[in-house]
């Protein structure tokens, strides 16, 4: 691609220098584009770019392209990391005026024009930032520790992995241990807090993980006892969305079984240490959730 790229802008503007830190041949009289973030916001203004008069680097700090609405189907083991991510360089290797840089963006120097990275820095004309955005834990940043975002596939395998050691656990418990059913519920006892799209989409393939995927892989447990708790601060689950559409969402959960616990009631949400000898989220809030089902 980079080769090809020389021929052309040779051509164009008779000039290719070298870039010092993206380590590619671009002609360095055109105006030089740097978009931060390879997600849906960083491609779209990649290629709004292929036909102007500009070089174009992307930045970003995986080599990949992450579809991200998918991303609770790699966390639930419905699909694999594959199946949801694109090298970026694939993704543009017919965009001539593009060059891929993976590495962090840690600084602006919007004086200077310069952005800093973790292995130099580069100048630029035209800036885009199209990095995303962080999770918003409502003030209980404590609570990352127990339940930590999901933003990228290792996340989404961090979770994946809870979720099945989860079952796991409950199997052992039963087998080994011989619990009671009540340790063993509350060991299959998951807990979703923020009932947006994210919340329900991952209530919704949890239920159906439990109810269909993993009916006929234990021995001991029954995966269709999972308890599947999504909890809302607003009046209802899906609070953005129209009425008719939240009312809709909340009937085909509760047919899967999902238990959902809105406001107006009591705060609710609290986050408590692991019980001992339990490694899931699942046990991670205290039984005193006692929102009253709406
Ligand atoms: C589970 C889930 C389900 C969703 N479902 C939907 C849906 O159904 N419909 C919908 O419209 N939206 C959905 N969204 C939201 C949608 O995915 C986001 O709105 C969209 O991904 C935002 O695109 P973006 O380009 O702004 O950021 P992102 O897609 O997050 O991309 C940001 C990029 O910037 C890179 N980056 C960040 N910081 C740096 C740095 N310092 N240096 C270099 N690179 C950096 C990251 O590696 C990443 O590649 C969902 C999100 C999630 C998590």
């Amino acid at each position: 691609m980079q080769r090809n790229a020389i021929k052309v802008f040779i051509g164009f503007e008779g000039v290719a220098l070298h870039d010092s830190c993206t380590a590619s041949w671009v002609p360095l009289m055109l105006p030089h584009v740097v978009i931060v973030g390879g997600g849906f916001g960083g491609l779209a203004a990649v290629r709004a770019l292929r036909k102007a008069p500009v070089r174009v680097t992307l930045i970003d700090k995986r080599n990949y392209h992450l579809f991200r609405p998918m991303l609770y189907q790699v966390a639930t083991g419905l699909l694999s990391a594959d199946e949801i991510s694109g090298p970026l360089r694939s993704i543009f290797s017919h965009q001539e005026n593009v060059d891929v840089v993976l590495d962090e963006v840690t600084g602006i120097n919007s004086g200077r024009r310069i952005i800093h990275l973790t292995r130099g820095e580069l100048p630029y004309d035209f800036l885009i930032l199209a990095t995303g955005i962080q999770y918003n834990y409502f003030g209980h940043d404590e609570w990352r520790h127990f339940a930590p975002g999901l933003e990228s596939l290792d996340d989404a395998d961090l979770v994946r992995g809870r979720i099945l050691r989860a079952f796991e656990r409950a199997e052992e418990m039963a087998s080994i241990e011989h619990a009671s059913t009540e340790e063993i519920r509350r060991q299959l006892t998951f807990a979703l807090v923020g009932a947006g799209t994210v919340g329900v989409e991952m209530a919704s393939t949890l239920a159906e993980m439990s109810r269909m995927a993993l009916t006929h892989d234990f021995r001991h447990i029954d995966p269709k006892s999972a308890r599947i708790l999504l909890y809302e601060a607003g009046p209802r689950i899906l609070p953005t969305y129209p009425e008719h559409l939240s009312i809709k969402a909340q009937h085909h959960l509760e047919s899967l079984g999902v238990e959902i616990y809105t406001m107006p009631a009591s705060r609710v949400f609290l986050l408590s240490e692991r019980l001992p000898g339990q490694d899931s989220y699942s046990t991670t809030f205290r039984e005193e959730i006692k929102a009253p089902r709406q």
